[in-house]
């Protein structure tokens, strides 16, 4: 096996036009909120890379205001061809600003480079031209001959895929005539308040969207404000099951996206270089923050220990470090709360017998960072095959038959994603009609498309973002 020695290529932070403060948006413009300001940190470096406001309960109230207002008199009754033209504007903004908003947002969440660059920052653009089309064909989305809009969406992220979560939260909402308030993660609220700017520069009318950075409670008081209608919220399923429980009985209409734990399993006649490649792909893409990670790997008996043994030479071949550099594999962790659960679920599967493997590549001292580690001879009780790490760490079961692989795939709470690799176009069809998870990606992994829908069973949440379905969430139907 050579090893590749790298010059390293680190992509200019100027670029990201960082700015000492950053403020909220609220009803067109970006205002101080009386909620305590936050430090945003870079976690591959632990230094503080600006203040941002945040909202009070009342800067929460005033924003909902503001979109209650542009929702009756403004984006409400836009004919739907009008409205598609400001988010075919925000969409192509997105494209101009892309080099920005990809260092932006690696600055903030610690996500490589190439990563940000090829993935985040494009599909956040797609995710608005995809729904632009949609907005004046509403009537031909099978949802009757005139679907009406819900009203006010309060919308809750995550950390993990800052303005891409953000695209898909907006871009839907926009299209099918409500207006917004978003409250992004705690910390990565940076690239969300640049859209908003992408936003205010696209002369979208006042309150169509407003822009809250916060922590729990100033989401918690968005999805329970009387005036929003619609509540979409993405992140852990205990967060989920309190905003369900809260809005029970309220009439909102609401949208899940939880946790996971998702199964990849490997047959014995996948092309196993292939299946190596999905396999990395599916669990130390983004660092393993994901929550449709194939985090269990399920594979054959019969060809487990020739897999392993490449997965481990592969893995060991991943560079971690830098977020900027473009070589860079495996960025940082996003907080050290985040790195300590990593720890604390990696602690609990030595304890309870799994073996470990850790890449043995060199990690930088400064910053949070974890080397992709992966656990064989796990078992189905163990934590670290029942509990989301959120991390890059992959726990690797054994199965013999079909029958078997079923089971244990779906022998989990959750249900958002499942990988099969197989040769056999029957097996593929036969699995993915067993397999209890909203998407299943047959010889690929972690594949998104503003076109298909996306969304879980059980305690991975309900209701689905993207495509013809993801529409549904946003009109009264
Ligand atoms: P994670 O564990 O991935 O950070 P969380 O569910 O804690 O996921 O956070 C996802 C988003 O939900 C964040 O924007 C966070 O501020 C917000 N949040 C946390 N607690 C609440 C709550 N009680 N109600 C509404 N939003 C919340």
């Amino acid at each position: 096996m050579p090893t590749w020695e790298y010059a390293p290529a680190p992509e200019s932070r100027d670029i990201a036009n960082l700015k000492p403060n950053y403020r909220m948006f609220v009803d067109g413009a970006f205002v101080e909120g009386a909620g305590e300001p936050l430090k945003t940190i870079n976690p591959a470096t632990e230094e503080v890379l600006a203040e941002v406001s945040t909202a009070a309960p009342s800067d929460v109230d005033t924003a909902v205001k503001a979109a209650r207002r542009a929702y009756e008199k403004v984006w409400g009754p836009m004919p739907g061809a009008e409205r598609a033209k400001y988010i075919y504007r925000i969409a192509r903004m997105i494209q101009e600003r892309s080099r920005e908003l990809s260092v932006l947002e690696s600055l903030d969440n610690g996500k490589p480079i190439k990563e940000s660059r090829d993935v985040d920052i494009p599909l956040a653009a797609a995710h608005f031209f995809y729904h632009a089309g949609w907005a004046d064909k509403l009537e031909y989305a099978g949802f009757g001959p005139e679907p009406k809009p819900l009203g006010v969406a309060g919308q809750v992220i995550p950390w993990n895929f800052p303005l891409l979560m953000a695209a898909w939260k907006i871009a839907p909402a926009l299209a099918c005539g409500n207006t917004v308030v978003l409250k992004p993660a705690e910390t990565t609220p940076l690239t969300a308040l640049v859209l908003a700017e992408i936003i205010q520069q696209a002369d979208l009318p006042p309150g169509i969207v407003n822009i809250i950075p916060g922590v729990g409670p100033v989401g918690a008081s968005l999805v329970n404000n009387p005036d929003v209608n619609k509540v979409a919220f993405t992140g852990s399923t205990e967060v989920g099951k309190l905003i369900q429980s809260a809005i029970a009985g309220t009439g909102k209409k609401v949208t899940l996206e939880l946790g996971g734990k998702a199964a990849n399993v490997v047959f014995e006649d996948a092309p196993v270089d292939q299946a190596v490649e999905g396999i990395v792909n599916g669990i130390f893409f983004n660092q393993g923050h994901v929550c449709c990670a194939g985090s269990r790997l399920l594979v054959q008996e019969s060809v487990a220990d020739e897999l392993l043994d490449k997965l481990r030479t592969r893995v060991s071949t991943l560079r971690i470090g830098d977020p900027l550099d473009k070589n860079t594999d495996v960025g940082a962790i996003n907080s050290k709360e985040q790195l300590t659960k990593i720890r604390e679920l990696v602690q609990a599967g030595e304890d309870e017998g799994a073996s470990r493997w850790t890449s043995p590549c060199p990690v930088p001292d400064k910053g949070f960072f974890f080397a992709p580690t992966v656990f064989a001879n796990v078992s189905q009780a163990m934590r670290i095959a029942r509990e989301e790490i959120f991390g890059p760490v992959l726990s690797v079961l054994s199965f013999r038959t079909p029958d078997e692989a079923v089971a244990k795939a779906n022998n989990t709470p959750y249900g958002l994603s499942a990988g099969i690799w197989t040769d056999k176009g029957s097996r593929i069809l036969w699995m993915a009609g067993k397999l209890r998870a909203g998407v299943v990606w047959a010889n690929t992994f972690n594949r998104f498309d503003p076109t298909a829908p996306f969304g879980g069973y059980q305690e991975s949440g309900f209701g689905r973002e993207g495509g013809r379905t993801g529409l549904e969430a946003y009109l009264d139907v």
